[in-house]
């Protein structure tokens, strides 16, 4: 049989971490940024200081957190990992500051939704490893300082562009992850399908590369997907078994799911090619704006089937092809 049993602990999740490469050496792709990395963490480790801050953005799923745990794994420190939505008040994150060890690796997710009232306190502590605690109300209000253990922040974010200059400027490197490549892609479903005892061949691996959205997230998701499909079926673990397990779950040759579709479609046919606005587009779809502008939207664009225009976002010539829906109509009246 082409699947081996299930691991032991076989929730996605569980799967998901299984599936994080430990090392820059087994990151795939990303070249540049991981060569950046290298040199900023072996020249901490030369001064024996905590390496500069690091902010990584782009769009899900293409290695942020995984990256923050290579960061603390290769230079031997814990790593504590916390999200933007959890910091709601200064309060929770003087609580988290104060609490790290020295040294420590602290992995902020979506750090563009912290609260403002958490960024100030931030920016004092990246700067100084300190913060200031306010204590009582009005005229006797009085704030104490407190000496914090030096840590090395990696805040995470899909929208650099969300983030107040301020907090910008405090990070010491700053990487954008692009989308990988299909040949990337395939080393991650090759590493991955070796992880968790699928076999696959070249062309079957390459299959499901070409449907991941360049992304590894998604690599890894279509393949147990597959897995799935050949454990079921108990069928050849070829080209048509992947693709027949890819149909059943909506990603369509390209790798556009029904989301992307969804989007594209209103685009070409309810607003007829636009330029139209992100929050109209997004309540045509049913579906948050942020997440349109931050998973489907940058995609879309980077295959040249959208784009952004100051008046708003319009479809490309090759998203009417793709949809089979002639350019000059635009769609219904
Ligand atoms: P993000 O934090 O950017 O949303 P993650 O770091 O959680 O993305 O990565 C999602 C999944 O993709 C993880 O399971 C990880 O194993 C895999 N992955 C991401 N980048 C790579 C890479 N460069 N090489 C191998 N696997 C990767």
């Amino acid at each position: 049989s082409p699947v081996s049993p299930a691991p032991q602990d076989d929730t996605e999740l569980a799967i998901e971490g299984a599936l994080r490469p430990a090392s820059l050496d087994a990151f795939i792709g990303q070249h540049k940024v991981r060569g950046q990395l290298e040199l900023l963490l072996e020249a901490a480790r030369l001064q024996h200081r905590t390496p500069d801050h690091i902010l990584l953005s782009g769009p899900p799923g293409l290695g942020k957190t995984t990256l923050a745990m290579i960061v603390a794994h290769e230079s031997n420190r814990p790593l504590r990992l916390s999200s933007g939505p959890a910091i709601q008040h200064a309060g929770d994150l003087a609580a988290l500051l104060s609490s790290l060890t020295p040294g420590e690796v602290l992995f902020i997710d979506e750090i563009h939704r912290m609260a403002r009232s958490a960024e100030e306190m931030l920016y004092l502590a990246m700067e100084d490893f300190r913060i200031d605690i306010m204590v009582g109300k009005g005229a006797g209000a009085t704030s104490i300082p407190l000496e914090l253990a030096p840590f090395t922040l990696v805040g995470a974010t899909t929208r650099s562009g969300m983030l107040p200059n301020p907090l910008r400027d405090r990070f010491g490197f700053t990487a954008h992850l692009e989308y990988y490549d299909a040949a990337e892609l395939e080393q991650v479903v090759h590493r991955s399908s070796l992880v968790i005892g699928v076999d696959l061949g070249p062309e079957a691996r390459g299959e499901i590369a070409r449907r991941s959205r360049g992304t590894p997230r998604i690599a890894n998701r279509l393949l147990r997907r597959v897995r799935d499909y050949l454990l079921v079926h108990q069928v050849q673990s070829d080209v048509q078994a992947v693709s027949a397990a890819l149909d059943l779950y909506d990603v369509d040759a390209i790798g556009l799911d029904r989301l992307d579709r969804a989007v594209l479609d209103a685009l070409v046919r309810k607003f007829r090619g636009g330029p139209v606005g992100l929050s109209t587009l997004a309540v045509a779809v049913g579906e948050e704006a942020d997440t349109v502008e931050s998973v489907v939207e940058p995609y879309l664009v980077r295959i040249g089937f959208m784009g952004r225009t100051p008046r708003g976002r319009i479809a490309m010539p090759e998203a009417y092809a793709h949809l089979r829906i002639p350019h000059s109509d635009g769609g219904l009246r």
